[in-house]
């Protein structure tokens, strides 16, 4: 298994739903809710922003 401290992923609630989601810790881009369609992360200026509670990093 290949070890980079760059990639990460995060797992996140939904604070609307609750909804458990993994996400890429490094995204550039925006991430929804699967469910109820939230914006869970966004990237503003290039840093990224997480609306949902993050829970878990592996
Ligand atoms: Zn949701």
């Amino acid at each position: 298994m290949e070890s980079s401290s760059k990639s990460r992923f995060l797992k996140v609630k939904c604070p609307r739903c609750a909804n458990h989601q993994v996400i890429f810790g490094k995204s550039t881009t925006k991430v929804k809710c699967k469910k109820c369609n939230k914006l869970l992360v966004r990237s503003t200026g290039g840093k990224t922003k997480i609306k949902a509670s993050v829970y878990e990093v592996f």
